[in-house]
């Protein structure tokens, strides 16, 4: 399963007016599969497509969903880009926050990918060279956790699928030299996002739809189902 994968895909990315390859994302729980337009080399996407993305990127465990950052999603296209990949596949997208969740993924900032034709450390390395990013990789689960912060933070988690994370830090002192290399280019850190739709989790609590998940704690991957 994990090997299929990261299978390249069949076909290349379909490209746009301009010949530039539009980003696409297939989830790999739903076989959903969606493909968008940039608007220019490094992403930018429009607020309709962004729509889309979050709409295929929802908690698939109750169809809750989420904006997604923008600066996420035009990183996930740079990383498509960089493999020249036919797609990103995903194994997580949007998780419904816990109340006192700390995760990326409740706040539309992360997202847990597979690049087709690529080695998952390959990924990893690529992303740690963007500055201001977590990069998680998860050899026995088969996929890497991308996601953005102010401050880059990387770890390894040999844990498998349904089993309790064990998140081990890694090439510390990498991150901040990472982060000084992408500021001198003119990033800028990724510092909290405004998310548009204000306190999704009280509008879930009023909806009566917050079916919190039943594990015990809140870390960055605690991927409950196989895909
Ligand atoms: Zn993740």
């Amino acid at each position: 399963m994990v090997e299929a994968w990261h299978q390249p895909t069949a076909a290349p990315a379909p490209t746009d007016d301009h010949g530039r390859p539009q980003l696409v994302i297939e989830m790999l729980n739903t076989a959903e599969r969606i493909a968008v337009p940039a608007q220019c080399d490094d992403g930018g996407f429009r607020a309709l497509d962004l729509d889309r993305l979050a709409h295929r990127l929802r908690d698939t465990r109750n169809g809750n969903e989420l904006p997604m950052d923008p600066a996420l999603m035009d990183l996930v296209y740079r990383i498509q880009r960089h493999f020249q990949a036919g797609a990103i596949r995903v194994v997580s997208g949007y998780r419904t926050r816990k109340p006192t969740g700390q995760s990326n993924h409740g706040r539309g900032r992360a997202i847990d990918i597979v690049v087709p034709g690529a080695k998952d450390e390959d990924v990893a390395a690529f992303v740690r060279s963007q500055g201001f990013v977590g990069v998680g990789l998860y050899p026995t689960s088969g996929f890497v956790h991308v996601d953005i912060r102010p401050a880059s933070y990387y770890w390894v988690d040999w844990s498998g699928p349904g089993q309790r994370n064990r998140e081990q830090a890694t090439l510390a002192s990498q991150a901040a030299a990472n982060d000084a290399r992408a500021a001198a280019s003119g990033v800028r850190p990724h510092t909290r996002w405004s998310e548009p739709s204000g306190d999704v989790d009280a509008v879930w609590r009023n909806a009566g739809s917050t079916s919190a998940p039943s594990d015990t704690e809140d870390t960055e991957d605690d991927i409950e189902e196989d895909p």
